[in-house]
């Protein structure tokens, strides 16, 4: 029987994994096809129970559901359990068992920006959903000694921070409210930014001005785009990186997961390139990679990263 791989989220249509992943299941010989469903929130206890037929092998889990399905699983790996957060399902029969590989995939990432450098020690974060979250234990297990997250409702990000009570107690993790100022003089103390936000995704849009951005930062977009974020960043003298290789490794991971197999990491690389190349089209349907075009909204390109 042809096994199915589902990804949920919504909206989905912006999504790269699909060719990643279906090229990697052809290449190593898997039976399996990768679908997008696009499920909004009320619909996903419904999603998540058909997940437990005989034809599915797993599931991705993406934008805006991953901390919101942590309770409709039957059991969590420690990344998962430690983040409260789930991007990807196994099946153990009938049972669903909630992973978190965005956490490994952030690692490698965070190891490309740092490079030959000494691991940096104290991080801004922006945004506190589930990305944002394994970006935090990612910066705690590596011995980041001081972490602060902002987002736009300051109550999220203080939700993150007490759940990370335990694992950050040999540190200072700290929430703050989405100001400015307050954002400007912390970068002035930080050597790692990461934009953990959707901002940047749709639209030509950033979370911080430039003109804040200290030269000299290492910056991070989980987008995995040229984001104006980014653009802006590296012309104040940061060094940047986008979200593709944080993208490739979770699928790597999860593609291992499902299969038991190696992931065949260059294929999927080129099917990325390819994907966004070929202008996969956002969630609005807008053709992807277009030139700017002053004052309006924008699509960034390929869109979401996972
Ligand atoms: P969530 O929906 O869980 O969180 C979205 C975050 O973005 C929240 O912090 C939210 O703030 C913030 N946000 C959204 N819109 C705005 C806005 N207009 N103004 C201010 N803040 C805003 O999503 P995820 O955490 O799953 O994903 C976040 C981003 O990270 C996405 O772009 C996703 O594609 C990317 N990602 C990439 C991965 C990769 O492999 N490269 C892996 C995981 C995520 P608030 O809480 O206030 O609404």
């Amino acid at each position: 029987m042809t096994k199915r791989v589902v990804l949920i989220g919504h909206p989905v249509a912006h999504s790269l994994s699909g060719a990643m992943q279906q090229a990697a299941f052809d290449d190593q010989g898997v039976d399996a096809t990768y679908e997008l469903w696009d499920r909004a929130p009320l619909a996903l206890v419904e999603a998540v129970a058909e997940l437990r037929g005989d034809d599915f092998l797993g599931a991705n889990i993406t934008i805006p559901h991953k901390e919101r399905i942590v309770p409709l699983v039957d059991r969590l790996t420690e990344d998962a359990h430690a983040t409260g957060a789930v991007n990807t399902l196994t099946k153990e029969g009938k049972r669903l068992i909630g992973h978190n590989t965005d956490v490994p995939g952030f690692k490698v990432a965070l190891d490309r920006l740092v490079g030959k450098q000494k691991m940096p020690r104290q991080a801004v974060v922006l945004g506190a959903g589930g990305g944002a979250r394994a970006v935090v234990y990612g910066l705690i297990t590596e011995g980041f000694q001081r972490v602060v997250v902002f987002n736009r409702h300051l109550h999220r990000a203080e939700g993150l921070v007490k759940h990370f009570g335990r694992s950050a107690a040999h540190m200072e993790l700290k929430a703050m409210p989405w100001h400015e100022s307050i954002i400007e003089s912390e970068l002035a103390k930080t050597k790692v930014l990461i934009n953990a936000t959707s901002i940047g995704l749709m639209a030509d849009l950033t979370p911080v001005p430039g003109e804040i951005i200290p030269p000299d930062l290492l910056v991070l977009d989980l987008i995995y785009n040229r984001t104006r974020f980014l653009r802006e960043a590296e012309a104040a003298g940061s060094t940047v990186l986008d979200g593709e290789l944080m993208l490739l490794h979770q699928g790597a991971a999860a593609f291992t997961l499902w299969t038991g197999k190696p992931a065949p990491l260059e294929l999927m690389q080129r099917k990325l390139e390819e994907a966004r190349a070929g202008g996969v089209r956002s969630a609005e349907g807008e053709p992807t990679g277009e030139p700017e075009r002053s004052g309006e909204e924008q699509p960034t390109g390929a869109g979401a990263a996972d």
